[in-house]
């Protein structure tokens, strides 16, 4: 790494900060709803390498840039950065930059270049772990006052203002606030947060990542529907978001809109808020093998009332569980990306092959599976 960035730069970089991927092991599109998430962050990061310039000049690369090419260096004035910002990748950087300078903090031109081994577009959140990572690396660089809270916060402020993608706050916070070993409760409209003890190997657990390769551009257009739809159900629910219905009095929410869709839409959430809860208790309880089937349920409410599975994905769970697995769900956006498994340690391997096997056999290109472990934020260089 450190020979990429001589090669590019011409001087060594002063440091390098990395910033994992995630998976959120259960509360899906409750964050726009003002609802829970339970994230929990991946081995894989994204690692930013900075050099300060005497300039104002930013020059960003990317080892993952240019897919099969060489790398491009892209080179921008702090003063010309404004949104919208550049097309591609390094919008997800210089969108940082552009962020920090927005929220009146001074920094200086530097060089960075960024490699990643977080699987891009796989809902496992590369786009987070890169703007993170970037995040940390200049707030080291220019000695910034933020904590990693605030960070999160510009860093989303990036990706929605600069790059222009609408997303909410879990993937910024779960890449910067994880720790190994547990979970992250986080409530997206307090922005409270503990850790969950989340410890799989005293259990004899492993959590798999059954990535589907298929990528989830086909979402965009449903994601923003989707939103929509929850914002009109809390408006004929009467309250400010799906979050403030609590499951007692679902039925009586629900009897209230007007369409079976919207009904459908608004049981996903209320329904995978109580799941967020539940699965937080049984951890906080010791019982990591107990939330398997709740990790199911979140499943067949995304696929039947959310209805953003596809076929990859279902494949994926159905024959997770048929060997075995704990509790298998999907994860991200939908209509492709990953899922994720709570299986025995033991029986990794028989998954993993079980998973290839009936991609095979429904004619689909093969996953990528791997096991997940908990890997921690660094904020200090290597
Ligand atoms: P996800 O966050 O689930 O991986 P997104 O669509 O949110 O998917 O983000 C993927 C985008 O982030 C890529 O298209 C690319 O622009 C950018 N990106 C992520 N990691 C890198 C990287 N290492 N190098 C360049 N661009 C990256
Ligand atoms: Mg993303």
């Amino acid at each position: 790494m450190s020979d990429a960035f001589v090669e590019l730069f011409g001087r060594r970089q002063e440091g390098t900060w990395s910033a994992p991927g995630r998976v959120n092991l259960i509360g899906e599109f409750t964050d726009y709803n003002d609802g829970y998430v339970l994230p929990t962050s991946l081995p894989m990061e994204a690692h930013a390498s900075l050099a300060r310039r005497e300039d104002d000049v930013l020059r960003v690369a990317s080892a993952q840039g240019t897919p099969g090419g060489g790398e491009r260096v892209v080179a921008v004035r702090l003063a010309d950065l404004r949104p919208p910002g550049h097309k591609g990748w390094a919008g997800y950087v210089l969108g940082v930059a552009w962020a920090l300078r927005e929220a009146g903090h001074t920094i200086g031109g530097a060089d960075i270049r960024v490699d990643s081994e977080v699987p891009i577009g796989a809902g496992l959140s590369s786009s987070a772990a890169l703007e993170c990572s970037v995040a940390l690396a200049l707030r080291a660089a220019f000695e910034l006052d933020l904590s990693l809270e605030q960070l999160a916060l510009l860093a989303k402020r990036a990706e929605n203002d600069f790059v222009g993608v609408p997303t909410g706050i879990m993937d910024q916070m779960a890449s910067l606030l994880c720790v190994p070993g547990s979970a992250l409760l986080l409530d997206t409209r307090s922005l409270e947060s503990r850790q969950v003890p989340f410890a799989l190997g005293p259990a004899g657990l492993e959590l798999m990542v059954l990535d589907t390769r298929v990528r989830h551009e086909l979402g965009n257009s449903a994601y923003a529907e989707r939103r929509r739809a929850c914002e009109v159900a809390a408006a004929e629910i009467g309250v400010p978001a799906l979050r403030d219905v609590e499951i007692a009095r679902m039925g009586e929410a629900l009897a209230r809109l007007d369409s079976e869709e919207l009904r459908m839409r608004a049981r996903h959430v209320i329904t995978e808020g109580a799941r967020v809860l539940e699965v937080v208790r049984l951890l906080e309880d010791d019982s990591v093998a107990e939330i398997g089937p709740i990790l199911t349920a979140g499943h067949i409410s995304l696929r039947d009332d959310f209805e953003v599975s596809s076929p990859e994905l279902d494949v994926a769970v159905d024959s997770a569980l048929a060997t075995g697995a704990l509790g298998a769900r999907m994860v991200g956006g939908g209509f492709g990306g990953s899922a994720i498994a709570l299986v025995r340690s033991s029986d990794s391997g028989l998954v993993e092959r079980a998973v290839v096997e009936a991609f095979a056999a429904a004619g689909f290109a093969p996953p990528r599976v791997f096991v997940a472990a908990p890997a921690a934020t660094k904020t200090s260089p290597d």
